[in-house]
């Protein structure tokens, strides 16, 4: 029969950046925890799984659609910073500078299968919506170098200024790892592609 501490231990085991061993710590620290707790943690995960969904905009994982962002009045919405993943959306408003709006493309576009139907989406809503500038933030990786190159050839006939963020960092490095200031310096510091 199945151990359910083991089976604890792989599911936790299976999520991003939790390893062997803090699988095995946090199972432990669970086990241990309040049932009151316990309960409280497994419902703020039920909930905010069933409670999140995509806008319908900007594809963004949000409880709402259209998403805060996308509602907001107080959000330029001629200006589009186009990114990889949500954690990314998250990076850049914590860093607080930013003013526009966002898209969305979950994952590489490059190496994904649907990577073309993506792109249709992004290239729709830039042609249907009065966009000035599309700021392209992607992690500096080789995918997100060929993404840059990828979007803004498709945009260039469009004449729209097609710009990539400036992050000076070293190749592979994610969104997550700069600080608030490196974040806001690179969308300022933006340059023409
Ligand atoms: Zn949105």
């Amino acid at each position: 029969m199945d151990n359910p501490i083991e089976n604890l231990v792989n599911e936790l085991n299976r999520l991003p950046g939790i390893g062997d061993k803090t699988a095995r710590r946090l199972a432990y620290y669970i086990i241990n925890m309040d049932p009151n707790r316990v309960n409280g943690l497994v419902n703020a995960i039920s909930n905010a799984k069933s409670n999140s969904k995509l806008c319908s905009i900007c594809n963004n994982i949000t409880d709402s659609d259209p998403c805060e962002i996308c509602s907001s009045s107080l959000r330029e919405k001629d200006i589009i910073c186009v990114v990889e993943n949500p954690k990314d959306v998250l990076s850049i408003e914590k860093a607080g500078r930013y003013n526009g709006v966002y898209h969305v493309l979950h994952g590489d576009i490059i190496n994904s299968p649907d990577g073309d139907q993506k792109i249709k989406k992004l290239i729709e809503r830039i042609r249907d919506e009065n966009i000035s500038e599309v700021i392209l933030a992607f992690n500096p990786s080789i995918s997100g170098e060929a993404s840059i190159t990828y979007i803004s050839e498709l945009l260039k006939p469009s004449g729209i200024k097609v710009s990539k963020i400036a992050y000076g960092l070293p190749f592979g490095s994610d969104m997550d790892f700069y600080d608030d200031q490196t974040i806001n310096i690179a969308i300022l510091n933006r340059t023409e592609v």
